[in-house]
């Protein structure tokens, strides 16, 4: 490890941008949030690297390529017609095509879906496969809907989107309120207006329209196997650990699935309306009833555990003591406060299942807590590899089964682990998985960028 200065010059380039970028993107604080943290990360490896500066790489990776903004227009089942916003961020296309996920959600705007998309560049990169990063959606709520207005919704959302998208050029897939029944009606939608099967254009597909096994799994299981792997690294594991999930989602519900089976004792998850508690540690079968077939909200858990309590208001769950913490609910649901009480409560290591969700404020405590943090865009990038794999599957037109799957899930969240504590520790900053994930995610990109000269 040698010492990077970190030279004015480096310094206030990199602020210089920053303050472009804010001034280019009013108001969209989330965007402004991700490029601030990726951007602190890479002073000393422009101080190392100068080219990155004299070929712009940071005024370019923070535009998009393209944005698509457009109307999605349906009818409700009492024949009311309703207009949302739908929106596909095309980020970057350095090294694959455009992939990332669509999230409904009422709190989707640009400012949502251009720090997604903006994140997903650099996760893309360090699952070492060959996906740039996109990122879609629309403010749409999906909560109380009928199954015909969501399949009205989605059909006229692909509408529009169809004509963005390709197996080579841009492959969505699910995020917060796109699940299988979405993404399985969106492809119906795709398949009859393309008139040809293009299994590869979109991924978290059901297995009989060409998805991959493990892929509902991924993004918790590739968590569980990354936190499991910086545990290790310090003599630890999840092994007789007591642990909190945020969410209850299906990030969360395969984080507490996997961890459960590594032996640890999940006390409490969430969902928007508040968070249970269940001492003994919470029944998944329970869980996965609500929320994958009944639909129903987490607050009915405690009818069929009278032991367990539900408490209002989600952000509480910060405050249950516990080892290991995932929030794998969404952004920002994690902040300074919380994190001081996490602390205080003596947990040891905290690994980001969702996108983003501890704020800058609880990130820097927990490093300054000597906490083992694990940032999203490393631990949750299981989800998004094993859409790489199954791009892969479709294009050779073969399934692998779920063990061959889970096992090159494993082995590439040991090499995000492995790749980005190497680069912390090759600039200067030895542990430290913010750093080192931003920087291994992006050297990729921006010399790739380079090579494919200014485009
Ligand atoms: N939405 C997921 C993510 O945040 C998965 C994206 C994908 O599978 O393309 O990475």
């Amino acid at each position: 490890m040698e010492r990077v200065e970190q030279t004015p010059e480096v310094v206030n380039y990199v602020d210089r941008v920053y303050q472009t970028v804010k001034e280019r993107n009013p108001n969209e604080l989330e965007f402004h949030q991700a490029v601030k943290e990726v951007f602190d990360s890479l002073v000393p490896v422009l101080v190392k690297n100068p080219t990155y500066m004299k070929q712009a790489i940071l005024e370019r990776i923070v535009e998009p390529e393209r944005t698509i903004s457009f109307r999605v227009p349906w009818v409700d089942d009492q024949g009311n017609v309703k207009v949302n916003r739908g929106f596909r961020v095309q980020f970057n296309s350095a090294i694959g095509p455009y992939k990332g996920g669509l999230r409904f959600h009422p709190s989707v705007n640009a400012s949502i879906i251009k720090f997604l998309g903006f994140e997903q560049i650099f996760k893309n990169s360090l699952t070492g496969q060959p996906i740039g990063g996109g990122k879609g959606g629309a403010d749409f709520d999906p909560k109380g809907k009928s199954d015909l207005e969501i399949m009205r919704f989605t059909q006229s959302f692909m509408s529009e989107l169809s004509k963005y998208i390709d197996a080579d050029v841009d492959v969505p897939a699910g995020d917060i309120g796109v699940g299988a029944r979405e993404i399985g009606y969106m492809f119906g939608q795709y398949k009859k207006m393309r008139g040809g099967f293009q299994a590869g254009v979109l991924t978290g597909k059901s297995i009989d329209s060409g998805g991959s096994l493990a892929r509902k799994e991924a993004t918790g299981y590739g968590t569980v196997y990354f936190v499991e792997e910086m545990l290790k690294d310090k003599g630890m594991s999840f092994n007789g650990s007591t642990v909190t999930v945020s969410g209850s989602g299906n990030v969360s519900i395969y984080a507490m699935e996997k961890a459960i089976e590594f032996g640890a004792k999940v006390v409490a998850c969430s969902d928007s309306g508040g968070y249970i508690y269940d001492e003994t540690g919470i029944d998944l079968s329970t869980v996965k009833r609500l929320k994958e077939v009944e639909n129903k909200r987490i607050s009915e858990y405690v009818m069929e555990h009278p032991n367990a309590h539900y408490f209002e208001d989600c952000s509480g769950i910060w405050s249950v003591p516990c080892d290991v913490a995932l929030p794998c609910a969404t952004q920002n649901e994690l902040d300074e406060t919380a994190a001081k009480i996490l602390v205080a409560n003596g947990v040891f290591a905290v690994g980001e299942g969702a996108n983003m969700p501890s704020t800058h404020g609880a990130v820097e405590i927990f490093l300054n807590s000597n906490v083992l943090f694990a940032p999203g865009k490393a631990a949750n990038a299981g989800g998004v590899s094993v859409s790489a794999l199954e791009m892969a599957q479709n294009s050779a037109r073969i399934a692998w089964t779920f063990a061959e799957v889970d096992v090159k899930l494993q082995e590439i969240m040991k090499n995000i682990y492995r790749n980005s504590m190497k680069a912390a520790e090759d600039y200067d900053a030895p542990g430290n998985l913010v750093v080192g994930a931003n920087i291994a995610g992006f050297i990729k990109v921006a010399d790739t960028m380079i090579m494919q000269g200014v485009i």
